[in-house]
Protein backbone atom coordinates (compact mmCIF):
# COMPACT_ATOMS: atom_id res chain seq x y z
CA UNK A 1 0.00 0.00 0.00
CA UNK A 2 1.31 3.30 -1.20
CA UNK A 3 1.72 6.38 0.98
CA UNK A 4 0.57 9.28 0.02
CA UNK A 5 2.14 12.57 1.40
CA UNK A 6 1.83 15.99 0.55
CA UNK A 7 4.27 18.38 -1.66
CA UNK A 8 6.41 20.15 0.00
CA UNK A 9 5.86 23.65 -1.28
CA UNK A 10 9.34 24.22 -3.21
CA UNK A 11 7.74 21.49 -5.72
CA UNK A 12 4.67 23.64 -6.75
CA UNK A 13 4.60 25.18 -9.72
CA UNK A 14 4.87 29.01 -9.49
CA UNK A 15 2.30 29.86 -11.62
CA UNK A 16 -0.31 28.41 -9.27
CA UNK A 17 0.89 30.06 -6.12
CA UNK A 18 -0.02 33.93 -5.59
CA UNK A 19 3.28 36.23 -6.23
CA UNK A 20 3.51 38.56 -3.02
CA UNK A 21 5.98 40.88 -5.10
CA UNK A 22 3.61 43.42 -5.51
CA UNK A 23 3.35 44.17 -1.87
CA UNK A 24 7.01 43.71 -0.78
CA UNK A 25 9.81 42.69 -3.36
CA UNK A 26 11.74 40.71 -0.90
CA UNK A 27 11.61 40.02 3.54
CA UNK A 28 14.47 43.35 2.85
CA UNK A 29 11.52 45.67 1.51
CA UNK A 30 9.38 44.81 4.58
CA UNK A 31 12.37 45.21 7.12
CA UNK A 32 12.59 49.02 5.79
CA UNK A 33 8.64 49.87 5.83
CA UNK A 34 9.00 48.23 9.70
CA UNK A 35 11.35 50.24 10.76
CA UNK A 36 9.55 53.42 9.42
CA UNK A 37 6.49 52.84 11.66
CA UNK A 38 8.05 54.98 14.75
CA UNK A 39 8.04 57.30 12.89
CA UNK A 40 4.61 56.97 12.04
CA UNK A 41 3.85 56.36 15.79
CA UNK A 42 5.37 60.02 16.79
CA UNK A 43 3.70 61.51 13.65
CA UNK A 44 0.06 60.42 15.78
CA UNK A 45 1.44 60.97 19.57
CA UNK A 46 2.62 63.95 18.39
CA UNK A 47 -1.41 65.12 19.02
CA UNK A 48 -1.15 64.33 22.43
CA UNK A 49 -3.26 66.43 24.24
CA UNK A 50 -4.44 69.11 21.26
CA UNK A 51 -7.13 67.27 19.94
CA UNK A 52 -9.52 69.92 21.42
CA UNK A 53 -7.53 73.22 20.07
CA UNK A 54 -9.13 73.12 16.88
CA UNK A 55 -11.37 70.74 14.24
CA UNK A 56 -7.88 71.48 12.01
CA UNK A 57 -6.23 69.83 14.76
CA UNK A 58 -8.31 66.80 14.63
CA UNK A 59 -8.69 66.28 11.55
CA UNK A 60 -4.93 65.48 11.26
CA UNK A 61 -4.43 63.44 14.09
CA UNK A 62 -7.04 60.95 12.15
CA UNK A 63 -5.25 61.08 9.39
CA UNK A 64 -2.24 60.67 11.12
CA UNK A 65 -3.91 57.91 12.69
CA UNK A 66 -5.55 56.71 9.01
CA UNK A 67 -1.29 56.62 7.41
CA UNK A 68 -0.15 54.35 10.73
CA UNK A 69 -2.85 51.82 10.73
CA UNK A 70 -2.83 51.92 6.96
CA UNK A 71 1.08 51.17 6.66
CA UNK A 72 1.03 48.39 9.40
CA UNK A 73 -2.05 46.88 7.92
CA UNK A 74 0.03 45.94 4.77
CA UNK A 75 2.86 45.10 6.73
CA UNK A 76 1.08 42.47 8.44
CA UNK A 77 -0.79 41.39 5.23
CA UNK A 78 2.34 40.30 3.78
CA UNK A 79 4.05 38.82 7.19
CA UNK A 80 0.67 36.41 7.63
CA UNK A 81 0.14 35.70 3.76
CA UNK A 82 3.86 34.31 3.73
CA UNK A 83 3.63 32.66 7.53
CA UNK A 84 0.07 30.57 6.21
CA UNK A 85 2.30 29.54 3.53
CA UNK A 86 3.92 27.25 5.79
CA UNK A 87 3.05 27.42 9.26
CA UNK A 88 5.72 25.68 10.20
CA UNK A 89 8.28 27.87 8.51
CA UNK A 90 10.65 29.45 12.20
CA UNK A 91 11.24 32.44 9.52
CA UNK A 92 7.67 33.60 8.28
CA UNK A 93 6.31 32.77 11.60
CA UNK A 94 8.97 35.08 13.46
CA UNK A 95 8.30 37.81 11.08
CA UNK A 96 4.58 37.27 11.85
CA UNK A 97 4.97 37.66 15.48
CA UNK A 98 6.75 40.20 15.27
CA UNK A 99 4.23 42.32 13.40
CA UNK A 100 1.79 41.23 16.03
CA UNK A 101 3.66 42.07 18.56
CA UNK A 102 4.37 45.78 16.87
CA UNK A 103 0.58 46.11 16.42
CA UNK A 104 0.28 45.45 20.20
CA UNK A 105 3.01 48.10 20.99
CA UNK A 106 1.33 50.50 18.72
CA UNK A 107 -2.39 49.90 19.91
CA UNK A 108 -0.82 51.06 23.37
CA UNK A 109 1.08 53.93 21.85
CA UNK A 110 -2.47 55.13 20.36
CA UNK A 111 -4.28 54.27 23.13
CA UNK A 112 -4.67 58.02 24.26
CA UNK A 113 -6.57 58.96 20.69
CA UNK A 114 -10.49 57.99 21.55
CA UNK A 115 -9.94 58.99 25.43
CA UNK A 116 -9.33 62.17 24.58
CA UNK A 117 -12.14 62.30 22.06
CA UNK A 118 -13.89 60.88 25.16
CA UNK A 119 -13.22 63.94 27.43
CA UNK A 120 -13.95 66.85 24.79
CA UNK A 121 -15.50 69.27 26.80
CA UNK A 122 -19.57 69.52 24.72
CA UNK A 123 -18.95 72.62 23.65
CA UNK A 124 -15.61 71.70 21.27
CA UNK A 125 -16.94 67.83 20.69
CA UNK A 126 -20.29 69.98 19.19
CA UNK A 127 -18.38 72.75 17.51
CA UNK A 128 -16.05 69.65 15.73
CA UNK A 129 -18.33 67.52 14.97
CA UNK A 130 -20.40 70.74 12.58
CA UNK A 131 -17.03 71.99 11.08
CA UNK A 132 -16.48 71.94 7.96
CA UNK A 133 -12.99 70.43 8.45
CA UNK A 134 -14.08 67.53 9.78
CA UNK A 135 -16.75 66.57 7.25
CA UNK A 136 -14.91 63.46 5.80
CA UNK A 137 -14.41 62.13 9.45
CA UNK A 138 -17.92 63.12 10.84
CA UNK A 139 -19.03 59.71 10.37
CA UNK A 140 -16.47 58.27 12.67
CA UNK A 141 -16.40 60.66 15.10
CA UNK A 142 -19.96 61.01 15.98
CA UNK A 143 -20.01 56.83 15.77
CA UNK A 144 -17.18 57.47 18.69
CA UNK A 145 -19.11 60.14 20.41
CA UNK A 146 -22.10 57.17 20.72
CA UNK A 147 -19.87 55.25 22.07
CA UNK A 148 -18.79 57.32 24.88
CA UNK A 149 -20.60 55.08 27.58
CA UNK A 150 -18.09 52.43 26.56
CA UNK A 151 -14.64 53.83 26.42
CA UNK A 152 -12.36 53.04 29.87
CA UNK A 153 -9.75 55.71 30.89
CA UNK A 154 -6.68 56.69 29.13
CA UNK A 155 -4.84 55.07 31.67
CA UNK A 156 -7.01 51.59 31.57
CA UNK A 157 -6.84 51.91 27.63
CA UNK A 158 -3.21 51.68 27.97
CA UNK A 159 -2.97 48.70 30.21
CA UNK A 160 -6.02 46.76 28.06
CA UNK A 161 -3.99 47.43 24.75
CA UNK A 162 -0.97 46.83 26.41
CA UNK A 163 -1.86 43.60 27.58
CA UNK A 164 -4.02 42.53 24.29
CA UNK A 165 -0.72 40.22 22.90
CA UNK A 166 -1.39 37.97 26.00
CA UNK A 167 -5.25 38.48 26.28
CA UNK A 168 -5.15 36.72 22.62
CA UNK A 169 -3.00 33.77 23.87
CA UNK A 170 -5.88 31.47 23.96
CA UNK A 171 -6.91 32.09 20.31
CA UNK A 172 -3.02 31.41 19.74
CA UNK A 173 -2.93 28.41 21.40
CA UNK A 174 -6.09 27.25 20.23
CA UNK A 175 -4.94 28.04 16.94
CA UNK A 176 -1.23 26.57 17.16
CA UNK A 177 -2.47 23.15 18.22
CA UNK A 178 -5.15 23.19 15.62
CA UNK A 179 -3.19 24.70 12.26
CA UNK A 180 0.44 23.05 13.27
CA UNK A 181 0.88 20.14 15.93
CA UNK A 182 -2.32 18.47 15.83
CA UNK A 183 -1.87 14.93 13.66
CA UNK A 184 -4.73 12.79 12.56
CA UNK A 185 -4.20 8.99 11.38
CA UNK A 186 -3.96 8.13 8.48
CA UNK A 187 -7.54 6.83 6.43
CA UNK A 188 -7.61 4.23 3.36
CA UNK A 189 -9.67 5.63 0.88
CA UNK A 190 -11.81 3.50 -1.82
CA UNK A 191 -8.76 2.34 -3.60
CA UNK A 192 -7.11 1.22 -0.84
CA UNK A 193 -4.60 4.27 -0.65
CA UNK A 194 -3.73 4.95 2.64
CA UNK A 195 -3.44 9.03 3.24
CA UNK A 196 -2.85 11.16 6.50
CA UNK A 197 -5.96 12.58 7.39
CA UNK A 198 -5.71 16.94 7.50
CA UNK A 199 -8.09 20.01 7.44
CA UNK A 200 -8.38 20.03 3.94
CA UNK A 201 -8.92 16.33 2.79
CA UNK A 202 -11.64 15.45 5.57
CA UNK A 203 -14.52 16.44 3.47
CA UNK A 204 -13.48 14.24 0.34
CA UNK A 205 -13.20 11.02 2.75
CA UNK A 206 -16.65 12.27 4.04
CA UNK A 207 -17.93 12.43 0.46
CA UNK A 208 -16.85 9.23 -0.44
CA UNK A 209 -19.55 6.39 -1.39
CA UNK A 210 -17.99 3.83 0.61
CA UNK A 211 -19.17 4.30 4.48
CA UNK A 212 -16.40 2.73 5.98
CA UNK A 213 -14.10 5.71 4.26
CA UNK A 214 -16.51 8.39 5.80
CA UNK A 215 -16.86 6.21 9.32
CA UNK A 216 -12.96 5.87 9.81
CA UNK A 217 -12.24 9.98 9.02
CA UNK A 218 -14.66 11.09 10.66
CA UNK A 219 -13.84 8.45 13.71
CA UNK A 220 -10.18 9.50 13.14
CA UNK A 221 -11.02 13.73 13.27
CA UNK A 222 -12.97 13.51 16.31
CA UNK A 223 -10.74 11.40 18.33
CA UNK A 224 -8.06 13.36 18.30
CA UNK A 225 -10.18 16.25 19.19
CA UNK A 226 -11.61 14.15 22.37
CA UNK A 227 -7.45 13.28 23.30
CA UNK A 228 -7.39 17.24 22.99
CA UNK A 229 -10.73 18.12 24.45
CA UNK A 230 -9.51 19.33 28.20
CA UNK A 231 -6.74 21.63 26.15
CA UNK A 232 -9.34 22.67 23.71
CA UNK A 233 -11.76 23.65 26.35
CA UNK A 234 -9.28 25.58 28.35
CA UNK A 235 -8.18 27.82 25.31
CA UNK A 236 -12.29 28.12 24.90
CA UNK A 237 -12.96 29.14 28.13
CA UNK A 238 -10.04 31.67 27.71
CA UNK A 239 -11.29 33.47 25.00
CA UNK A 240 -14.87 33.50 26.40
CA UNK A 241 -14.26 34.77 29.35
CA UNK A 242 -12.19 37.90 27.50
CA UNK A 243 -15.00 38.93 26.11
CA UNK A 244 -17.14 38.33 28.59
CA UNK A 245 -14.69 40.60 31.06
CA UNK A 246 -13.74 43.31 28.04
CA UNK A 247 -18.08 43.62 28.17
CA UNK A 248 -18.17 43.84 31.45
CA UNK A 249 -15.30 46.48 32.23
CA UNK A 250 -16.65 48.83 29.17
CA UNK A 251 -20.03 48.95 30.63
CA UNK A 252 -22.18 46.50 28.58
CA UNK A 253 -25.54 44.20 29.35
CA UNK A 254 -23.89 41.19 28.32
CA UNK A 255 -21.00 39.85 25.46
CA UNK A 256 -23.71 39.77 22.96
CA UNK A 257 -24.48 43.13 23.03
CA UNK A 258 -21.00 44.41 23.01
CA UNK A 259 -20.00 42.20 19.77
CA UNK A 260 -23.14 43.80 17.89
CA UNK A 261 -22.43 46.79 19.17
CA UNK A 262 -19.89 48.29 16.42
CA UNK A 263 -22.29 46.96 14.00
CA UNK A 264 -25.39 48.62 15.57
CA UNK A 265 -27.02 45.57 14.91
CA UNK A 266 -29.68 45.24 17.48
CA UNK A 267 -29.94 41.67 19.50
CA UNK A 268 -33.47 41.07 18.11
CA UNK A 269 -31.65 40.28 14.67
CA UNK A 270 -29.37 37.48 16.66
CA UNK A 271 -32.54 35.89 18.07
CA UNK A 272 -34.77 36.09 15.57
CA UNK A 273 -33.01 34.38 13.54
CA UNK A 274 -32.15 31.49 16.22
CA UNK A 275 -36.34 31.88 16.44
CA UNK A 276 -37.03 31.76 12.61
CA UNK A 277 -34.74 28.38 12.55
CA UNK A 278 -36.17 26.62 15.35
CA UNK A 279 -39.97 27.13 13.71
CA UNK A 280 -38.10 25.33 10.63
CA UNK A 281 -36.54 22.44 11.74
CA UNK A 282 -38.84 20.15 10.04
CA UNK A 283 -37.78 20.62 6.00
CA UNK A 284 -34.60 19.96 8.13
CA UNK A 285 -35.61 16.82 9.12
CA UNK A 286 -37.44 15.78 5.93
CA UNK A 287 -34.19 16.14 4.22
CA UNK A 288 -31.89 14.31 6.77
CA UNK A 289 -35.08 11.12 6.04
CA UNK A 290 -34.86 11.70 2.13
CA UNK A 291 -30.80 10.99 2.55
CA UNK A 292 -31.39 7.98 4.81
CA UNK A 293 -33.82 6.75 2.21
CA UNK A 294 -31.60 7.18 -1.16
CA UNK A 295 -28.57 6.36 0.65
CA UNK A 296 -30.48 3.32 2.00
CA UNK A 297 -29.32 3.76 5.59
CA UNK A 298 -30.61 1.73 8.43
CA UNK A 299 -29.63 4.62 10.31
CA UNK A 300 -28.41 8.12 9.13
CA UNK A 301 -25.48 9.34 10.74
CA UNK A 302 -23.29 12.39 11.03
CA UNK A 303 -20.53 11.70 9.03
CA UNK A 304 -23.55 10.62 5.81
CA UNK A 305 -24.23 13.98 5.51
CA UNK A 306 -21.51 14.89 2.91
CA UNK A 307 -22.18 11.83 0.43
CA UNK A 308 -23.64 13.59 -2.60
CA UNK A 309 -26.60 11.61 -2.63
CA UNK A 310 -26.14 11.30 -6.58
CA UNK A 311 -22.40 11.08 -8.12
CA UNK A 312 -21.69 13.54 -10.79
CA UNK A 313 -20.79 12.06 -13.84
CA UNK A 314 -17.62 14.65 -13.32
CA UNK A 315 -16.07 14.75 -10.21
CA UNK A 316 -12.71 15.82 -11.22
CA UNK A 317 -11.89 19.46 -12.25
CA UNK A 318 -8.59 20.45 -13.10
CA UNK A 319 -7.88 24.46 -12.54
CA UNK A 320 -7.96 25.41 -15.67
CA UNK A 321 -11.76 24.22 -16.07
CA UNK A 322 -12.74 25.64 -12.57
CA UNK A 323 -11.26 29.10 -13.37
CA UNK A 324 -13.22 29.01 -16.79
CA UNK A 325 -16.66 27.98 -15.14
CA UNK A 326 -16.57 30.22 -12.03
CA UNK A 327 -15.74 33.21 -14.83
CA UNK A 328 -18.59 32.35 -16.89
CA UNK A 329 -21.06 31.62 -13.83
CA UNK A 330 -20.40 35.64 -12.77
CA UNK A 331 -21.25 36.94 -16.37
CA UNK A 332 -24.51 38.48 -15.05
CA UNK A 333 -22.81 40.53 -13.16
CA UNK A 334 -21.08 42.38 -16.03
CA UNK A 335 -17.95 42.97 -18.50
CA UNK A 336 -16.04 45.02 -15.49
CA UNK A 337 -16.51 42.76 -13.09
CA UNK A 338 -15.55 39.72 -14.92
CA UNK A 339 -12.09 41.53 -16.39
CA UNK A 340 -11.07 42.26 -12.60
CA UNK A 341 -11.91 38.07 -12.05
CA UNK A 342 -9.57 37.27 -15.13
CA UNK A 343 -6.96 39.57 -13.74
CA UNK A 344 -6.72 37.98 -10.25
CA UNK A 345 -5.82 35.10 -12.02
CA UNK A 346 -3.18 36.20 -14.67
CA UNK A 347 -1.94 38.63 -12.08
CA UNK A 348 -1.66 35.39 -9.61
CA UNK A 349 -3.69 36.74 -6.70
CA UNK A 350 -4.46 33.06 -5.98
CA UNK A 351 -2.69 30.35 -4.16
CA UNK A 352 -3.98 27.17 -5.34
CA UNK A 353 -2.29 23.74 -4.39
CA UNK A 354 -2.29 21.95 -0.97
CA UNK A 355 1.20 21.53 0.55
CA UNK A 356 2.90 20.61 3.38
CA UNK A 357 2.53 23.09 6.65
CA UNK A 358 0.24 25.33 4.49
CA UNK A 359 -2.92 26.59 6.46
CA UNK A 360 -5.92 24.70 6.25
CA UNK A 361 -9.22 25.78 4.02
CA UNK A 362 -9.58 28.41 2.39
CA UNK A 363 -9.90 32.49 2.92
CA UNK A 364 -9.61 36.06 0.66
CA UNK A 365 -6.86 38.62 2.62
CA UNK A 366 -6.16 41.75 2.08
CA UNK A 367 -5.52 45.39 2.68
CA UNK A 368 -5.81 49.02 0.91
CA UNK A 369 -2.46 48.59 -0.60
CA UNK A 370 -2.33 45.09 -1.52
CA UNK A 371 -4.28 42.99 -4.45
CA UNK A 372 -7.20 40.73 -2.40
CA UNK A 373 -5.18 37.62 -2.65
CA UNK A 374 -6.67 34.23 -2.15
CA UNK A 375 -5.88 31.18 -0.47
CA UNK A 376 -7.22 28.02 -1.55
CA UNK A 377 -6.49 23.87 -1.02
CA UNK A 378 -7.61 23.26 -4.52
CA UNK A 379 -8.23 19.50 -4.52
CA UNK A 380 -10.32 19.70 -7.98
CA UNK A 381 -14.05 18.36 -6.36
CA UNK A 382 -17.03 20.35 -7.77
CA UNK A 383 -17.10 21.74 -3.67
CA UNK A 384 -13.57 23.43 -4.57
CA UNK A 385 -15.13 24.85 -8.02
CA UNK A 386 -18.03 26.75 -5.23
CA UNK A 387 -15.32 27.69 -3.16
CA UNK A 388 -13.52 29.76 -5.99
CA UNK A 389 -16.77 31.44 -6.76
CA UNK A 390 -17.06 32.10 -3.15
CA UNK A 391 -13.92 33.01 -2.40
CA UNK A 392 -13.35 35.52 -5.27
CA UNK A 393 -17.07 37.13 -3.95
CA UNK A 394 -15.18 38.45 -0.99
CA UNK A 395 -11.87 39.09 -3.15
CA UNK A 396 -14.22 41.76 -5.86
CA UNK A 397 -15.99 43.14 -2.63
CA UNK A 398 -12.64 44.07 -1.18
CA UNK A 399 -11.74 45.47 -4.21
CA UNK A 400 -14.87 47.39 -5.09
CA UNK A 401 -14.65 48.95 -2.05
CA UNK A 402 -10.76 49.50 -1.73
CA UNK A 403 -11.45 51.24 -5.24
CA UNK A 404 -14.34 53.40 -4.61
CA UNK A 405 -13.59 54.69 -1.00
CA UNK A 406 -11.02 56.64 0.45
CA UNK A 407 -8.74 54.36 3.52
CA UNK A 408 -10.65 55.28 5.88
CA UNK A 409 -13.89 53.84 5.13
CA UNK A 410 -13.24 51.42 2.71
CA UNK A 411 -12.84 48.61 4.98
CA UNK A 412 -16.49 46.68 5.14
CA UNK A 413 -17.85 45.23 8.48
CA UNK A 414 -17.98 41.27 9.09
CA UNK A 415 -21.47 41.76 9.32
CA UNK A 416 -22.10 42.23 5.31
CA UNK A 417 -18.08 39.66 4.86
CA UNK A 418 -19.96 36.47 3.22
CA UNK A 419 -22.88 38.36 1.38
CA UNK A 420 -21.04 39.07 -2.25
CA UNK A 421 -19.52 35.31 -1.18
CA UNK A 422 -22.69 33.30 -1.29
CA UNK A 423 -24.31 35.75 -3.69
CA UNK A 424 -21.31 34.59 -6.31
CA UNK A 425 -22.32 30.96 -5.05
CA UNK A 426 -26.00 30.83 -5.86
CA UNK A 427 -25.07 32.53 -9.48
CA UNK A 428 -22.50 29.60 -9.74
CA UNK A 429 -25.28 27.14 -9.06
CA UNK A 430 -27.96 28.82 -11.60
CA UNK A 431 -25.09 28.66 -13.87
CA UNK A 432 -24.61 25.48 -13.76
CA UNK A 433 -28.50 24.52 -13.25
CA UNK A 434 -29.51 25.96 -16.43
CA UNK A 435 -29.75 23.79 -19.50
CA UNK A 436 -28.85 21.16 -17.36
CA UNK A 437 -29.51 17.98 -18.96
CA UNK A 438 -27.60 15.40 -16.45
CA UNK A 439 -30.32 14.05 -14.09
CA UNK A 440 -27.52 12.92 -11.60
CA UNK A 441 -26.09 16.39 -11.81
CA UNK A 442 -29.47 18.06 -11.36
CA UNK A 443 -29.76 15.86 -8.00
CA UNK A 444 -26.24 16.80 -7.20
CA UNK A 445 -26.52 20.49 -7.56
CA UNK A 446 -30.42 20.43 -5.48
CA UNK A 447 -28.55 18.73 -3.00
CA UNK A 448 -25.56 20.72 -3.25
CA UNK A 449 -27.64 24.06 -2.31
CA UNK A 450 -30.02 22.28 0.43
CA UNK A 451 -26.16 21.57 1.96
CA UNK A 452 -25.04 24.98 1.54
CA UNK A 453 -28.48 26.24 3.37
CA UNK A 454 -27.74 23.26 5.77
CA UNK A 455 -24.00 24.10 6.61
CA UNK A 456 -24.87 28.21 6.11
CA UNK A 457 -28.29 28.70 7.83
CA UNK A 458 -29.16 25.79 9.75
CA UNK A 459 -25.69 24.88 11.50
CA UNK A 460 -24.27 28.18 11.67
CA UNK A 461 -27.55 29.30 13.67
CA UNK A 462 -26.96 26.10 15.81
CA UNK A 463 -23.53 27.55 16.31
CA UNK A 464 -25.01 30.75 17.11
CA UNK A 465 -27.12 29.29 19.37
CA UNK A 466 -24.52 27.49 21.34
CA UNK A 467 -21.77 30.44 21.63
CA UNK A 468 -24.86 32.80 23.47
CA UNK A 469 -25.31 29.87 25.34
CA UNK A 470 -22.03 29.57 26.38
CA UNK A 471 -21.11 33.04 26.63
CA UNK A 472 -23.80 32.81 28.95
CA UNK A 473 -22.77 30.29 30.99
CA UNK A 474 -19.24 31.89 31.33
CA UNK A 475 -21.18 35.10 32.42
CA UNK A 476 -23.20 33.86 35.13
CA UNK A 477 -19.52 32.48 36.44
CA UNK A 478 -19.44 28.82 35.12
CA UNK A 479 -16.38 27.18 33.98
CA UNK A 480 -16.34 25.90 30.71
CA UNK A 481 -15.22 22.53 31.28
CA UNK A 482 -14.94 19.59 28.49
CA UNK A 483 -18.06 17.64 30.44
CA UNK A 484 -20.00 21.08 30.11
CA UNK A 485 -19.25 21.84 26.39
CA UNK A 486 -19.63 18.08 24.97
CA UNK A 487 -23.03 18.12 26.91
CA UNK A 488 -23.69 21.54 26.01
CA UNK A 489 -23.28 20.82 22.07
CA UNK A 490 -24.39 17.22 21.93
CA UNK A 491 -28.10 18.25 23.25
CA UNK A 492 -28.16 21.15 20.53
CA UNK A 493 -26.97 18.72 17.87
CA UNK A 494 -29.89 16.28 18.75
CA UNK A 495 -32.33 19.58 18.64
CA UNK A 496 -31.05 20.25 14.90
CA UNK A 497 -29.92 16.95 13.52
CA UNK A 498 -31.48 13.98 16.10
CA UNK A 499 -28.66 11.85 14.72
CA UNK A 500 -25.78 10.41 17.17
CA UNK A 501 -22.64 9.62 15.17
CA UNK A 502 -21.46 7.08 17.84
CA UNK A 503 -21.11 10.12 20.45
CA UNK A 504 -18.47 11.39 19.12
CA UNK A 505 -20.40 14.22 17.64
CA UNK A 506 -20.04 16.27 21.23
CA UNK A 507 -16.42 16.87 20.78
CA UNK A 508 -17.19 18.60 17.35
CA UNK A 509 -17.03 22.03 19.14
CA UNK A 510 -13.49 22.02 20.11
CA UNK A 511 -13.06 21.73 16.16
CA UNK A 512 -14.68 25.15 15.06
CA UNK A 513 -12.43 27.96 15.30
CA UNK A 514 -15.08 30.29 15.08
CA UNK A 515 -15.95 30.07 18.75
CA UNK A 516 -12.87 32.21 19.32
CA UNK A 517 -14.27 34.93 16.87
CA UNK A 518 -16.50 36.54 19.25
CA UNK A 519 -20.17 36.27 17.89
CA UNK A 520 -19.28 36.01 14.15
CA UNK A 521 -21.16 32.87 12.94
CA UNK A 522 -24.41 33.94 13.01
CA UNK A 523 -23.42 36.81 10.18
CA UNK A 524 -22.96 33.34 7.63
CA UNK A 525 -26.57 32.65 8.31
CA UNK A 526 -27.92 36.32 7.86
CA UNK A 527 -25.82 36.85 5.22
CA UNK A 528 -26.79 34.01 3.28
CA UNK A 529 -30.38 34.89 3.57
CA UNK A 530 -29.60 38.20 2.12
CA UNK A 531 -27.78 36.86 -0.29
CA UNK A 532 -30.03 34.64 -1.81
CA UNK A 533 -32.10 37.63 -1.91
CA UNK A 534 -29.57 39.22 -3.73
CA UNK A 535 -28.24 36.74 -6.52
CA UNK A 536 -32.60 36.16 -7.58
CA UNK A 537 -32.32 40.66 -7.87
CA UNK A 538 -29.06 40.26 -10.26
CA UNK A 539 -30.48 37.06 -12.57
CA UNK A 540 -33.93 39.23 -12.85
CA UNK A 541 -31.86 41.26 -15.18
CA UNK A 542 -33.45 44.45 -13.91
CA UNK A 543 -30.16 46.92 -14.33
CA UNK A 544 -31.16 49.06 -11.46
CA UNK A 545 -31.55 45.92 -9.16
CA UNK A 546 -27.86 45.42 -10.17
CA UNK A 547 -26.48 48.78 -9.82
CA UNK A 548 -27.97 48.86 -5.87
CA UNK A 549 -26.26 45.54 -5.91
CA UNK A 550 -22.81 47.26 -6.47
CA UNK A 551 -24.01 50.18 -4.89
CA UNK A 552 -23.47 47.88 -1.22
CA UNK A 553 -20.21 46.44 -3.41
CA UNK A 554 -18.76 49.41 -3.10
CA UNK A 555 -19.84 51.37 0.39
CA UNK A 556 -16.92 49.50 2.25
CA UNK A 557 -18.08 51.03 5.92
CA UNK A 558 -19.04 54.69 4.22
CA UNK A 559 -22.85 53.74 6.30
CA UNK A 560 -24.20 51.44 8.77
CA UNK A 561 -24.74 47.63 7.46
CA UNK A 562 -28.22 47.68 7.85
CA UNK A 563 -28.67 50.59 6.13
CA UNK A 564 -26.26 49.32 3.22
CA UNK A 565 -28.51 46.07 2.75
CA UNK A 566 -31.80 47.78 2.71
CA UNK A 567 -30.05 50.15 -0.04
CA UNK A 568 -28.81 46.74 -1.87
CA UNK A 569 -32.45 45.09 -1.19
CA UNK A 570 -32.27 43.15 1.65
CA UNK A 571 -33.94 44.37 4.64
CA UNK A 572 -32.22 42.33 7.59
CA UNK A 573 -34.43 44.33 10.66
CA UNK A 574 -37.49 42.32 9.25
CA UNK A 575 -37.60 38.17 9.36
CA UNK A 576 -38.23 38.15 6.00
CA UNK A 577 -34.97 37.43 4.73
CA UNK A 578 -34.19 34.71 6.87
CA UNK A 579 -37.68 33.01 6.68
CA UNK A 580 -38.03 33.13 2.95
CA UNK A 581 -34.39 31.62 2.33
CA UNK A 582 -35.77 28.77 4.80
CA UNK A 583 -38.86 28.52 2.07
CA UNK A 584 -36.43 28.45 -0.56
CA UNK A 585 -34.79 25.66 1.65
CA UNK A 586 -38.04 23.81 1.85
CA UNK A 587 -38.73 24.03 -2.00
CA UNK A 588 -35.56 22.82 -2.93
CA UNK A 589 -36.35 19.54 -0.73
CA UNK A 590 -39.76 19.44 -2.58
CA UNK A 591 -37.77 19.54 -6.20
CA UNK A 592 -34.98 16.70 -4.69
CA UNK A 593 -37.91 14.43 -3.24
CA UNK A 594 -39.85 14.82 -6.61
CA UNK A 595 -36.45 14.07 -8.93
CA UNK A 596 -35.81 11.26 -6.33
ZN1 LIG B 1 -16.50 33.39 3.23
Amino acid sequence: MSEHKLAQRRELPTELTWDLAPVYADAAAWEKDFSGLDEKISAVTAFRGKLGTSPAALRDAYAALDALERSAEKLYVYAHLRADENTADGENSARESRIETKFAELGAAVAWFEPEIMKLPADAAEKALNAPEMAFYRRSFKQLLESRAHILSAEEETIWSALSDVLDSSDNVYSMLNNADMRFAAVTDEKGVRTELTHGNYIKFLESPLRRVRRNAFKAMFTAYRDHRHTCAATLDGTVKRHAISAKLRHFNSALAAALFNDRVPETVYTNLIDSVHANLEPLHRYLGLRKKVLKLKKLDMFDLHVPLRAPAKTEYTWEETKKIVSDALAPLGGDYTKTVSRAFAERWVDVPECRGKRSGAYSSGCFDTPPYLLLNFRGTLNDVFTLAHEMGHSMHSYSSNASQQYHYADYSIFVAEVASTTNEMLLHHHLMAGCADRDLKIYLLSHLIDEIRATVYRQTMFAEFELAVHRLSESGTPLTADLLDEKYYELNRLYYGLDADGLIRHEWARIPHFYYNFYVYKYATGMSAALKLAENIMSGDREKLDDYFGFLRAGSSRDVLDIMRGAGADLETPDCVNSCLALFDRTVKELESLL
